[in-house]
């Protein structure tokens, strides 16, 4: 082999391993995600992600200005679309946007969620908030489910993502609404996880533990007015969870972005908890 020769070998070689790498880094190149609830915590971390991966994604967002903001942030392969989850015509159209602006929708990541206070005893129990935390937490995902599944189904193909909660693995944790919210939204992922695999569309949810997001901080500002938020958080992180892991929304995006991925090609109907072993804590006073 003469040197040119050698030299032409190498390049090419180098390229192959080159883009081989690349491909491995970016997991989810050239497909869309539509992500709701992305313009803050964990959506916003999993947009990013999702993005460097090779990703273009939409941040379905109640809040306007601010989904604005992030989708400005993360740069020209997101984009903004105003919705809110309780409305199927607002699901209904992001899913639209996706298929007019980039012509497929690869994943559907059903994040948006609230939590609330509710009182100590189910006697006490405000229906109407019972039916607002089920308007956001559970319809809201049937919904996008539906709409998700409605383009992906005549492709063959697509991976559909929820956000659930430890607190729907154990129950309780001093809030039975939105216990029972992300109790169903796990049914809801194993009951469409077995009506989708026919038609090669994955069915898979998150359930994290005190991320600190502004959702967990409001949350434990509410239920514990006496004490203050990040240190009832620290207290949670040292009394029963992974020491030094300092979880953050970016750990929930890593398991979002191994589900949504080609390398979770065999993963359906799975709840995959992201919580620092909390729920292997049976005796953790909370
Ligand atoms: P967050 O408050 O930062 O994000 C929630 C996002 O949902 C916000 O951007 C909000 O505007 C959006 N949203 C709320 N109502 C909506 C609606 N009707 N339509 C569209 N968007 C709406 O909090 P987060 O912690 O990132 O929460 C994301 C998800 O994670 C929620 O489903 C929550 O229940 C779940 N979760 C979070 C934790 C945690 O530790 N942070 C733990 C368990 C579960």
């Amino acid at each position: 082999v003469s040197y040119s020769n050698s030299r032409a070998l190498f390049a090419e070689n180098f390229h192959r391993l080159l883009s081989t790498q690349n491909q491995t880094r970016r997991k989810l190149e050239d497909k869309v995600a539509l992500i709701t609830g992305a313009a803050s915590g964990i959506g916003k971390a999993t947009a990013s992600k999702f993005i460097s991966n090779g990703a273009k994604v939409i941040i379905a967002d109640i809040q306007q200005p601010l989904g604005q903001q992030t989708a400005k942030e993360l740069g020209p392969n997101a984009s903004f679309i105003e919705c809110d989850v309780t409305k199927e015509s607002d699901i209904s159209s992001a899913v639209d946007f996706a298929i007019s602006k980039y012509k497929q929708l690869d994943i559907m990541y059903n994040n948006a969620g609230i939590a609330c206070r509710t009182p100590p005893s189910i006697v006490d129990l405000d229906m109407a908030l019972f039916d607002k935390v089920m308007d956001i937490n559970v319809r809201g995902i049937v919904a996008g489910i539906k709409h998700a599944a409605r383009v992906m189904i005549p492709r063959g193909a697509g991976s559909i993502l929820c956000t659930a909660s430890v607190t729907g693995v154990m129950g309780g944790m001093a809030q039975h609404t939105y216990s029972i919210s992300k109790c169903a939204v796990i049914g809801i992922v194993k009951s469409m996880a077995s009506e989708l695999c026919r038609h090669g569309i994955r069915v898979n949810c998150i359930s994290p533990f005190a991320i600190p997001t502004a959702f967990v901080m409001e949350e434990m500002s509410e239920i514990y007015a006496d004490v203050d938020a990040q240190r009832h958080v620290d207290i949670v992180h040292n009394a029963g969870v992974l020491k030094g892991a300092n979880c953050e929304p970016n750990d929930v995006a890593n398991a979002a972005l191994f589900l949504a991925s080609d390398n979770a090609k065999y993963v359906s109907g799975h709840n995959l908890v992201v919580d620092g072993g909390f729920t292997s804590f049976k005796t953790l006073e909370f």
